[in-house]
C-alpha cells in the first residue's frame, strides 16, 4: 500500500507547533489501574508514544491512581507488561498518587484565595441543587465559611476526623454557569480506604478534575490527549491550571475507538471476569491485550491497525474486520505454515511400500501410538517430503513432513457424490496432497450406520514435485497428516464474544450479556504434524488452509493446544 502519508489531526496539532518552535514535546498514557488494558487503550498508547518518537519528544506513563476502591498492583503491572509487549517504552513512570502532598497544598492555596471551601452538605444534596442546564443551581449554605474556618476543616478531614461522605472540598467558581463542571465540582472526598501504593496516609482523596491536569502541567506535558467525553471538562482543566499559575499544559480530544461485536468498558469487561463468562482478564476472546496477545495477535497487527483507523474528531464505529484484516496481514508476513487436520478421515494409500523399517531422521517422539488406538507395527514406510516453511519468506527454508501409507485428511475434503466445481477427493477423482503426491479414491469404506469411515486410495509416484505420471493436471490441493505420526492436541475456536453488532443497543430487561454468542468458543481434537512437538507457548502458525493459530499456555506436554487467531478468509478486502 503505496499512499501519500497523510498526518492525523493531533499529528498536524504537534507538527504545526514544532515548526512554530515549540520545544520539549512532552505527551503521557493515563491509565487509571482499575482493570487491563485494552484495545482502545492500544490507539491512545499508539498516539501518544507515537508523537513522541516522530517529534523528538518524550511520553510518561502516569497511572491516574485518585480512586483507592477499584484500584490494584495487579492492574499496575498488567498495564506496563501490555504497554511493553505493544513495543513502547516511557520516559517517566508517575502515579497520581506521587503528587498528592502537592495537589493538597494547591487545594490549600485555592481555600486562602477564596476559591474554594469545604462543604457540609452530602453528595446527594450537592447534585440536587446543582440545578439543569436551563436553571442555576443553588448556593450552599456552607459557600461563605471564611478562609481560616475552612483551612481548619480541610486539615482535620485529612487528618481522618470525619466519616465518609461527612464533608467535601468545593471549588467555589459560578453555581450558574452554563457547564455544569463549573458549578462548584467537588474538589475532595473524603475515603478511609487503603490506597494500593499510598496505604493508610490518605483518607481524602482528590477527584479526576482536581488531579489530571495538575499532574499534566507537574510532569510539563504540552499536549494532553484524552478522549472526546472530556472535551467538556477542559474548561475546567485550563481553569486549575490559571488560579494556580502552573505550567500550561494543553488537552486535545479525539474520538475514542469502538468496535462491531464488541464492548469496550473496563467495568463490563470486569463483568465478563468476575461473572466467569470468560475465564480471565487474558481470554482470548475478550478485547485486552492480554487477551488478544494469547489469541495469537502480534504487536505490530495491533500498532498497523491504530495507524489504519487513523484519528477521528467523531466517534465513530470500526468493522472488527479490519482488526483480523491487519494480524492476517502480519502473519501471512511472518508465521510458518504448517499441516494440522481438525475433522480426520482416514485414507489408506494401499500402494504405498509397507513396513520398510523405522525412519533413521525421525525422532522416537514423534513416533506416537497411532490415534485411532490401533496397534499397528511401528515398522512402517515413511517418506520424508519437503515443504516449504512460508511462500513469503524464502529465508524460512523447508522442513521434512512425514509422509506414511495411512493419513488423515480434512472431512470435507471428500465428497462421495459432488457437485461439479468440487476439485477436492471424490470417487474415482485424483487430488494432490500438499508437497507430495496425486492420490485417486478407489474404494470407500463405510461402518453400520453408513458413516465414510476410511478411503482407500493410490499414489501416482511419478507425481511428486508437482508433475504426474503423463502430464495430466490436477486442480484441487488438500492438506494431510500422517496418521502414525500425528500429534493430537486440541484447538479453541473462537468467533465473537457477542452475537450482536453493537451488544450496548439492549432493549428492556436486556442487558450487554443478553447478547453473549453460546458458540464463541468451540473446542475440537487437532491432528498435527509432528514437527508441532517443538512449538512454545505463544509461537504462530498458519495451519494451511485452517487459520492462524498460536500456541496456547494450558498446553500440557501430552496435550498442546491451539488458539485460532483468525481464519484465512478475509471479508473484509472483499467488501473493499
Ligand atoms: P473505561 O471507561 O473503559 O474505564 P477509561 O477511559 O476510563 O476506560 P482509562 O484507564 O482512564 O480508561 O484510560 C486511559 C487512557 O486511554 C485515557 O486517555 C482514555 O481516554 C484512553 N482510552 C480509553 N478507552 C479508549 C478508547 N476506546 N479509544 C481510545 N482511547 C481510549
Ligand atoms: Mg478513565
Amino acid at each position: 500500500m503505496e499512499e501519500k502519508e497523510k498526518l492525523n489531526f493531533v499529528e498536524e496539532i504537534v507538527s504545526e507547533w514544532v515548526a512554530a518552535g515549540g520545544e520539549g514535546l512532552q505527551t503521557r498514557f493515563p491509565p487509571e489501574p482499575n482493570g487491563y488494558l485494552h484495545i482502545g487503550h492500544a490507539k491512545s498508547i499508539c498516539l501518544n508514544f507515537g508523537l513522541a518518537q516522530r517529534w523528538g519528544g518524550k511520553c510518561n506513563l502516569r497511572f491516574d491512581d485518585t480512586n483507592p476502591v477499584k484500584e490494584d498492583t495487579e492492574y499496575v503491572d498488567s498495564i506496563k507488561q501490555d504497554i511493553k509487549w505493544l513495543g513502547f517504552d516511557w520516559a517517566l513512570e508517575r502515579y497520581a498518587s506521587d503528587y498528592f502532598e502537592q495537589l493538597y497544598d494547591w487545594a490549600c492555596e485555592l481555600i486562602r484565595k477564596g476559591r474554594a471551601y469545604v462543604d457540609d452538605q452530602s453528595q446527594e444534596q450537592i447534585r440536587a441543587t446543582r440545578g439543569t442546564i436551563t436553571e442555576p443551581g443553588t448556593d450552599s449554605p456552607f459557600r461563605s465559611r471564611s478562609v481560616d474556618e475552612n483551612l481548619d476543616l480541610f486539615a482535620r478531614m485529612r487528618a481522618g476526623e470525619f466519616a465518609d461522605g461527612e464533608r467535601v472540598l468545593r471549588a467555589r467558581i459560578d453555581m450558574a454557569s452554563p457547564n455544569m463542571l463549573f458549578r462548584d465540582p467537588i474538589l475532595y472526598r473524603i475515603l478511609h480506604t487503603s490506597h494500593h501504593r499510598t496505604g493508610d496516609k490518605w483518607c481524602i482523596y482528590p477527584m479526576y478534575d482536581f488531579a489530571h491536569g495538575q499532574s499534566d502541567s507537574i510532569e510539563r506535558v504540552t499536549h494532553s490527549i484524552c478522549t472526546l467525553e472530556f472535551a467538556v471538562h477542559r474548561p475546567l482543566y485550563d481553569w486549575f491550571i490559571e488560579e494556580l499559575g502552573i505550567f500550561p499544559s494543553h488537552q486535545y480530544e479525539f474520538a475514542r475507538l469502538n468496535l462491531t461485536y464488541t464492548i469496550m468498558s473496563k467495568r463490563k469487561l470486569l463483568g465478563l471476569v468476575e461473572g466467569g463468562h470468560v475465564a480471565g482478564w487474558d481470554d482470548p476472546r475478550m478485547p485486552t491485550i492480554s487477551g488478544m496477545r494469547r489469541r495469537g495477535y502480534t504487536p505490530a497487527s495491533i500498532r498497523a491497525f491504530a495507524e489504519r483507523v487513523g484519528v477521528a474528531k467523531r466517534d465513530n464505529v470500526i468493522d472488527l474486520g479490519l482488526l483480523e484484516f491487519s494480524v492476517r496481514e502480519d502473519l501471512n508476513r511472518v508465521a510458518p505454515r504448517r499441516m494440522a487436520v481438525l475433522n480426520p478421515l482416514k485414507v489408506v494409500i494401499t500402494n504405498f511400500n509397507e513396513a520398510t523399517g523405522l525412519d533413521a531422521t525421525l525422532s522416537p517422539s514423534a513416533l506416537t501410538a497411532p490415534p485411532n488406538g490401533e496397534q499397528s507395527s511401528p515398522l512402517f514406510h515413511v517418506e520424508q517430503i519437503r515443504a516449504i516453511n512460508n511462500p513469503e519468506d524464502e529465508s524460512a527454508g523447508t522442513r521434512a513432513v512425514p509422509l506414511t501409507r495411512e493419513i488423515f485428511i480434512e472431512r470435507e475434503d471428500f465428497m462421495e457424490d459432488p457437485p461439479k466445481k468440487f476439485y477436492r477427493l471424490q470417487p474415482g477423482g485424483e487430488v494432490r496432497l500438499r508437497y507430495a503426491y496425486l492420490i485417486k479414491c478407489n474404494e470407500v469404506i463405510k461402518d453400520e450406520a453408513g458413516e465414510i469411515v476410511e478411503l482407500r486410495c493410490t499414489y501416482d509416484p511419478l507425481s511428486g514435485g508437482g508433475g504426474s505420471s503423463d502430464g495430466r493436471r490436477v486442480k484441487g490441493v488438500i492438506h494431510w497428516v500422517s496418521a502414525p505420526n500425528a500429534i493430537q492436541g486440541e484447538a479453541r475456536l473462537y468467533s465473537t464474544l457477542f452475537n450482536k453488532e453493537n451488544p450496548d443497543d439492549c432493549a428492556e430487561n436486556e442487558t450487554y450479556l443478553t447478547h453473549l454468542n453460546p458458540e464463541s468458543l468451540i473446542i475440537k481434537p487437532l491432528l498435527m504434524e509432528p514437527s508441532l512437538a517443538e512449538a512454545a507457548v505463544g509461537d504462530a502458525f498458519q495451519f494451511e488452509r485452517l487459520g492462524y493459530f498460536c500456541k496456547d499456555p494450558d498446553s500440557t506436554p501430552d496435550k498442546p493446544i491451539f488458539n485460532r487467531t483468525v481464519t484465512l478468509k478475509d471479508s473484509w478486502a472483499k467488501q473493499q
